[in-house]
């Protein structure tokens, strides 16, 4: 079962019960009665005891609830409710489509109160998603709301995510079937053709080992939980980092330019740091122009390190720039594609600087030059 709807199933009983105890037909406004003078009758002051418990009541939940009386009125919403609605005390007392606002919520209160029976159903209200869970106790209708926006958006990302990923994985497997159905038939007639097919096919598997590489990286780093940190140089990661990618900043007449101290210890973890600079300085040569140059700087400021990857290269146009760092996003999809790009890179980065308590930004120039700036605590233990 559902947990709001066990959870409304408790409440219920336990609703059942008091207002069993209470007796019947004793519903009183929630509005707290004024003091009378002492020697009123007893019924007078049973209803005067009797107003606040429903309002009690809805407090001691930890969900946003109200409580309708007979007519469907709302006659208490505790604090999570009234925030979650947007409800001022003058809007209590009123319907419940009054109070809420919401043709959703005052459907299932009114199927409920009609049919007899509880009833949960997921609506819409001013952008947010609702679970409505609702039951009747004599009565009185009692609604336990769960706001599941943030679970929605997560639902929505986490299908958008297999859709791409699906999506991105065919690119290369597809390309590796055509190509060794065209080694198959083209090595007996023409070996030397045959030759730059295995180095395309060579290719193409590279880059799906990449994306399988780059996938469970984002998996790994996704998992939450507590980092187990080792002292990591961070300038010896960026001098082997460097070191690795000349051959490539060469290919492509980048110039790459490194000014980092002797050591930079930070408490991390070093896969996750050395992807950090990775990505950053591949990006830096990729998405430069012949000719141009990698700026990596190394910097300690306060109890952080500053790492600074600066590039001439081609810029992101303003309104790119907040989007680069989401999963396969590309600004230039084909260019990303040609020069091996999974549109996974700076997600990685993000997340594991993230996951190190640091932050990310980034600072671009269209056609000038882009800047990446990472900020990561030193932390006790490096
Ligand atoms: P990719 O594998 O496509 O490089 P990333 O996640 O690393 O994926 O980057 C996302 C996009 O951000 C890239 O496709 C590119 O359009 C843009 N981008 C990243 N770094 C730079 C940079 N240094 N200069 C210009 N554009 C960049």
């Amino acid at each position: 079962m559902e947990g709001s709807a066990l959870l409304v199933l408790l409440v219920v009983a336990a609703l059942a019960f008091t207002l069993g105890r209470r007796g019947r037909g004793d519903v009183a406004p929630v509005a707290p009665a004024a003091a009378g003078p002492a020697g009123e009758d007893v019924a007078d002051d049973a209803e005067r005891a009797d107003g606040p418990w429903r309002t009690e009541f809805v407090d001691a939940l930890n969900q946003p609830a109200l409580l309708l009386d007979g007519h469907g009125h709302v006659q208490a919403a505790n604090r999570a409710a009234r925030e979650l609605l947007g409800l001022t005390s003058p809007t209590l007392g009123g319907s419940i489509l009054e109070s809420t606002a919401s043709t959703g919520v005052a459907d299932v209160v009114a199927r409920v109160r009609s049919g007899r029976a509880p009833l949960t159903v997921d609506v819409e209200r001013a952008g947010r998603e609702l679970r409505v869970s609702a039951s009747l106790v004599g009565d009185e209708t009692l609604v336990v709301l769960t706001d599941r926006t943030r679970e929605r958006q997560i639902e929505d990302l986490r299908r958008d995510f297999v859709v791409n990923a699906s999506h991105e994985l065919k690119t290369p497997v597809t390309a590796i079937q055509t190509l060794g159905d065209a080694i198959a038939v083209t090595l007996p007639e023409d070996p030397d053709r045959a030759g730059s097919l295995i180095k395309r096919l060579n290719d193409e598997s590279e880059r799906l080992a990449r994306l399988v590489g780059e996938l469970l990286d984002l998996r790994r780093l996704e998992v939450a939980g507590p980092l187990e940190r080792v002292p990591v140089d961070l300038a010896e990661v960026v001098r082997l980092v460097v070191a690795e990618q000349t051959p490539r900043a060469e290919g492509r007449r980048v110039t790459l330019e490194v000014d980092v101290p002797d050591t930079a210890p930070v408490a991390g973890v070093h896969a996750d740091l050395e992807a950090v600079v990775k990505n950053l300085v591949s990006n830096a040569i990729k998405y430069n122009r012949d000719d141009g140059s990698v700026h990596v700087t190394l910097a300690t400021d306060g109890s952080d390190r500053v790492l600074q990857v600066a590039d001439t290269g081609i810029g992101i146009r303003q309104q790119d720039v907040p989007r680069v760092f989401e999963r396969f996003y590309r600004v230039d999809t084909a260019r990303s594609r040609a020069t091996g790009g999974t549109g996974l890179g700076l997600s990685i980065v993000r997340h594991a600087v993230e996951r190190h308590g640091g932050t990310v930004q980034v600072e671009s120039e269209l056609g000038a030059g882009t800047t990446f700036r990472v900020r990561l605590p030193i932390g006790s233990e490096a």
